[in-house]
């Protein structure tokens, strides 16, 4: 801290309050005796989302959902694929997952919001 009075740079935090978003420094100069105060301002910390368990009703679903790979588009073409005869091996080499993952997709186990 440099003294206003006279730049020295012979100074010492004489006390510090902290406030929600600043702190104030009270400073005395050791050379000429003069006191002065600084003020810091920093940016607080903004309230994030509540934190919990998202509520029934609020929760994610399919395609809108961030970890799935797959459209309800992809759903409905799996099942019209099992429904035209393919196994589920050969729809699971089609979009890269396993046949038991495409028959719990065709027996509504997973995807089941998709008609
Ligand atoms: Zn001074």
């Amino acid at each position: 801290m440099i003294c206003r009075a006279c730049n020295s740079k012979n100074t010492r935090v004489t006390c510090t309050d902290h406030y929600p978003g600043l702190t104030k420094r009270y400073v005395r100069c050791l050379d000429c005796g003069c006191k002065f105060r600084t003020v810091e301002q920093y940016e607080q910390p903004k309230p994030g989302p509540p934190k919990g368990k998202p509520r029934p009703g609020n929760i994610a679903r399919g395609s809108s959902h961030g970890s799935s790979i797959f459209t309800e588009k992809d759903i409905l073409a799996m099942r019209q694929l099992y429904r035209q005869g393919k196994t589920y091996k050969e729809i699971g080499s089609v979009y890269g997952v396993s046949s038991s993952y495409i028959s719990k997709i065709v027996n509504y186990k997973y995807w089941n919001h998709v008609p």
